[in-house]
Parts: structure tokens; sequence; C-alpha cells
């Protein structure tokens, strides 16, 4: 079997999995234990601080650790917003796009009980939120903005950097959902006008369940927590610290740091690879959002006449989805295709590809093979 879904998740690396191990056992201790056993475990948590923290290139006390994206996004936006209006922030507007992560856009969504005036702007056919749009939609005063790195169905990148000035230029926050980016791109992620941002362990080699908000110190900015408890993580995210996820979760950043871009280059030559040998058998399989602007190793492919579940049939040993497995039906076109003004029935005869840290380059040819191979019996069989 050739796993092609790293956008749904991805394997521990075995050097993750390794660092991991002690804690579990020897190095049990709560990290806010006074005795030695305790001091061991906080010495841990706060090595794999500073190793999220180089990797997004901000301070260690910036970082907070959750259990994933969600719950990131969830306190990011949510926290936020709640803080704000607390001190009488006298702004009512939410902006986001149509093809966040519903991780987001329901959290968005729930703010309406707040009387928060919920803004969720469009995409373009490339899956790209227009500026002036943003622009627009910010002369009304905004709380918060929220506007994903990298979409986990087509791996469109939106332009954060350029979209988060503009939010500080109207006074507003940003918020960047990371999950999809981190450790996949060949240049450095700037952090440069972000204010609040999510990223998951198991998206990029480290464990399932924990994560990452970043929240900026400098200028400060204030989030209330979602849950109260033993005052843990500056008393955002209260709970006893998953000790062994945590040190996972920075040896995994330590790894994308140092082979992060050399990997995304690999990645990338077999994106154009698979592409180029596709097209030139079928010229009419498209890609589904913009390719200059996407991550390097992912992909979203349209075999026109083939709903995308009856290709999967034919080569259940290549692991694909259609993207839209995650939250709701296969059946049901993806919101994020439609979204990007695709047909629903393209969006059916649509799925989204990735190649990850363990994908071998003779895989490449064998994906080529199976796929073209299956396309051709189906369109031939119709
Ligand atoms: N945001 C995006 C863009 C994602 O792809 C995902 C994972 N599907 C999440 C958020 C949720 O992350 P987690 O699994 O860590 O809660």
């Amino acid at each position: 079997a050739i796993y092609l879904d790293y956008q749904a998740t991805t394997p521990c690396d075995p050097r993750v999995v390794e660092e991991m191990l002690p804690y579990f056992s020897n190095l049990f201790g709560n990290a806010h234990s006074e005795h030695a056993l305790g001091q061991q475990a906080s010495i841990g948590v706060e090595n794999a601080r500073q190793q999220v923290a180089d990797l997004l290139g901000v301070t260690p006390s910036e970082i907070v650790f959750t259990s994933g994206a969600t719950e990131a996004n969830n306190i990011a936006i949510q926290g936020t917003v709640r803080y704000l209006l607390k001190q009488g922030a006298t702004a009512r507007r939410v902006i986001t796009i149509v093809s966040e992560h519903k991780s987001v856009l329901e959290v968005v969504n729930s703010l309406a009980e707040l009387g928060i005036e919920i803004v969720t702007l469009p995409v373009n056919r490339e899956g790209i939120v227009d500026q002036e749009n943003l622009r627009k939609s910010l002369e009304i005063p905004t709380l918060l903005v929220s506007v994903m790195a990298a979409n986990n169905e087509t791996s469109v990148l939106q332009p954060i950097t350029r979209l988060a000035q503009l939010a500080h230029e109207y006074r507003a926050l940003f918020h960047c959902d990371m999950a999809q980016i981190i450790g996949k791109t060949v240049d450095r992620f700037s952090m440069e006008y972000i204010d609040l941002a999510s990223i998951s362990g198991h998206k990029f080699y480290g464990p399932k369940g924990i994560g990452t908000l970043y929240v900026r110190r400098k200028p400060r900015v204030r989030v209330s927590p979602l849950f109260y408890g033993g005052y843990q993580e500056r008393g955002l995210r209260s709970g006893t610290l998953p000790v062994p996820l945590i040190v996972g979760l920075g040896k995994a950043c330590e790894i994308v740091q140092r082979e992060g871009p050399q990997e995304a280059l690999r990645l990338q030559h077999y994106k154009n690879q698979l592409l180029q040998a596709l097209q030139s058998e079928f010229p009419r399989i498209q890609v589904n959002g913009s390719i200059e602007n996407s991550l390097p190793g992912s992909i979203n492919l349209y075999f026109p006449g083939i709903r995308a579940l009856d290709l999967f049939k034919r080569i259940p040993h290549l692991y694909l989805s259609t993207g839209s497995a995650c939250t709701i039906s296969s059946l049901v076109p993806s919101y994020v295709l439609t979204a990007m003004g695709i047909s629903a029935e393209q969006a059916v005869q649509s799925f989204r590809l990735s190649f990850g840290r363990m994908t071998k380059n003779t895989q490449v040819k064998q994906v080529i093979n199976a796929l073209t191979c299956a396309y051709g019996e189906l369109m031939a069989g119709r």
C-alpha cells in the first residue's frame, strides 16, 4: 500500500517516538511537581517549548500547548473575542473565509450568540481570498480576522502576511490556522504580523493529541481561557501537561526545522512528475486551485467523468481521500471546492493527494501507473 493522505495525518517519525518513550515510564513526573522527577519532566516540556518557538521564530513564552489545532482555533477565536468584549470593545465584527477548516468556521459561527457579526469572505477560482474585499470588510470595526495559511483539501496558500498587515492597518487582530503548512514549505513562514496561530503535531510527523497556540507577546495579545483549573500554561490552558506528547511535538519541530525545506523540494519534484505524467496521458485531468500558490507536495486533482470514490475502489492500495471525509460524507460535494466555483459534479470527481516524508522515489511511478490504469479502464467502461 502507498499512503497519499498526509493532509489527514502523518505517521510519527521514529525519532519522535524514541524521544517520547522515556517520558511514558522513567520520566513520568508531573511537570509542575517540585521534586526531581517533576523537574525532569519540566525540563522536557521547556525544551520542547523552545523547539516549537525556534521553528516559528518566536519566543517560548508565546507558546501555549493545546490538544491540537481544533482546540487552538477555539481558544484563539473565542478567547480573544470574549476578552475584548469583556474589556468593552465596541467593534462587533469577525472576518473569516469560506474555505476554512470546520474548526474555524464552526467556532466563528458560534460567536453569533455573543452578538458578533460574522463576515465569511469568498475565494476565487484559484481558492484565494481577494485583498480588496478584505479591506472593504475591515472598514467596519472588526475584532478579529481568521484566515488559514494552507487549505487541507486543495493545499492552496493564502497571502497571509499581506492579509495580516491589512488587519493591523484596521486595528483588528489576526489569527492563522497553520495546521497544514508547518514543515511543508521551502521558505520559512513569516510570523511578522500574526497575533495568534494554531499548530497540530500529527500533521508533521509528531503525535496526535498535541498542538500549540501561538499568542503574540509584543504587543501583548490577551485571551480569555475557555476552561478553568490549575492555571497551567499561564491560565490559558489548565490541565496536567501531557509531557510525552509535548516532547514529541518539540522533536517533530526540531526535525522539520532542519529537514523541512529539503523535504519540500523533494516532494515538489514528485508532484511535478505526477502531474506531468497524468496530463500527458489524459490532457483533461486538471488541478483544482492555484498550482503556484500551493503546498509543494500536495495537490487536488479533477479526473473528469469518474467519481473519486469509484476510482478509489479500483486502487484500494493507494490510500487516498476526497478531503471531505474528515467532516462529512464523501458523497457530498466538498464545500471548499464548491466555494471556488467548481460544480458539484466536478467536485465529486476530484480528490486530494499528498506525498510525504515516507514517500519513496520508486512509489511515484507506481502511483502514476495505478492512477492512469484505473482511470483509463473506468473511462473505457463507461
Ligand atoms: N485546521 C486544519 C487546516 C486542519 O487540516 C486540521 C486537521 N484536519 C485541523 C485544523 C484540526 O487539527 P487537529 O486534528 O489537531 O484538531
